[in-house]
């Protein structure tokens, strides 16, 4: 059956190295195009390229085979004409923003949102005489009195530490409403578990760094939503703001997404248990969990494995971290392994406009990842550290 000629091995060579071929060989796994231009085989057709008349990949910030592969996954998965990925989830957050907001503009965000986004908010967009209203996501009437003339109204669902769960359909109605555009950063519920363009979100972000990725190996960010403004921001991104994902990544991206709705089970269904676990538990004062309370908002079809939870007073926080041998001291989140971040750490980093406060950060609190190590072993890991951390 292997009766290849030499003829044939440069067809399949060339069919390889065809920037529209993404299944050579009938591969199942697609080749990574790790390169980082394309060549032109007349002068007419680099012309064209140039003139926009014709569109193929010319350079890897632009356009490249193996990013767009996992662009147009992402784009299925979230139900969007279009997606663009990035060198970081802060690189997607703030080239959408950067994208749509002039000097005089407002835009409206929950309060809590990722403090890196806080950052980008409080120091960059300021500087370009942006101004932020911070509003409560959970309060709809306070929404409202918030929206009216603002730009852009930035979501997260749920947001970071506290994980306030919000109803994005009906955030997305009321600034629909304004004409207000919205954006949601959605890593924490994934597409598999919050679909916002289908609730009304013009744009869904993520940190492909966490979920998407899967496996801690790749950082990187995404973003998702109608064809006309995928190309505004790509219209900012491809000339001059340039963090944009590279081949590699987006094969690491891609290769996560497979395994992702199984993934994502797995955390909720562990995550649950070892929340619950510690909800029973006499040191600990409260859990933030979205899954724990009421039902969840509309929308929202299941949850993840990254949850915060607050001691009582007498438990050294400090002791406790030490005493954990599953869970390992952290940052990041959504691969496979289960990780710890005690919130007076953060509050010892964050000072002036960066304080932790914002965050609703107290320094009894701990923010916990459930990796993939299973409910078990996780709960006897953090019964036994509470028991050595207890004054
Ligand atoms: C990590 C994170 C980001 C930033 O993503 P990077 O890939 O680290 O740049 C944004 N939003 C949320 C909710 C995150 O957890």
């Amino acid at each position: 059956m292997n009766d290849l000629s030499p003829d044939d091995d440069f067809e399949h060579a060339r069919l390889l190295l065809a920037h529209d071929e993404s299944h050579a060989f009938d591969a199942v796994v697609p080749p990574i195009a790790q390169t980082s231009l394309f060549t032109f085989g007349s002068f007419q057709e680099m012309e064209e390229t140039y003139l926009g008349r014709r569109v193929r990949p010319t350079y890897t910030r632009g356009l490249n085979p193996t990013v767009r592969f996992f662009e147009e996954k992402l784009a299925g998965l979230e139900g969007t004409e279009d997606a663009m990925g990035f060198a970081s989830g802060m690189g997607a957050i703030s080239s959408t923003v950067l994208a749509f907001v002039e000097p005089g503009d407002r835009i409206v965000a929950v309060r809590h949102v990722y403090p890196d986004a806080y950052r980008l908010f409080e120091i960059l967009l300021r500087r370009l005489k942006v101004e932020v209203t911070y509003v409560d996501g959970l309060d709809h009437d306070a929404v409202a009195k918030a929206l009216p003339g603002a730009r852009l109204f930035y979501m997260e669902s749920p947001t970071s530490w506290v994980m306030d769960a919000h109803d994005v359909g009906a955030l997305a109605g009321l600034a629909r409403d304004h004409g207000v555009m919205t954006v949601i950063d959605n890593s924490w519920a994934t597409p598999v578990f919050q679909k916002p363009a289908q609730l009304g979100v013009d744009l869904v972000i993520h940190s492909a760094s966490k979920y998407l990725g899967g496996h801690s190996d790749v950082v990187a960010g995404v973003v998702a939503g109608t064809r006309a403004s995928i190309a505004t921001i790509r219209a900012h991104t491809y000339p001059y703001l340039g963090a944009k994902l590279s081949p590699f990544d987006a094969w690491l991206l891609a290769r996560g997404l497979r395994t992702l709705p199984l993934r994502m089970r797995a955390h909720e269904a562990d995550a649950l248990l070892v929340a619950r676990h510690l909800l029973a538990h006499e040191a600990v004062e409260s859990v933030q969990h979205p899954g724990l309370g009421n039902a969840l908002p509309p929308g929202l079809t299941g949850t993840s494995g990254l949850f915060s939870f607050t001691f009582r007073e007498g438990v050294d926080v400090a002791r406790f971290a030490d005493a954990l041998e599953l869970f390992k001291l952290g940052v990041s989140w959504g691969g496979h392994e289960s990780l710890c971040v005690p919130g007076r750490v953060v509050l010892s980093q964050n000072q002036g406009p960066n304080s932790g406060h914002a965050f609703g950060i107290s320094p009894r609190s701990v923010r916990l990842h459930v990796g993939l190590e299973g409910a078990g072993a996780l709960t006897a890991d953090l019964d036994a550290a509470i028991g050595a951390a207890t004054l």
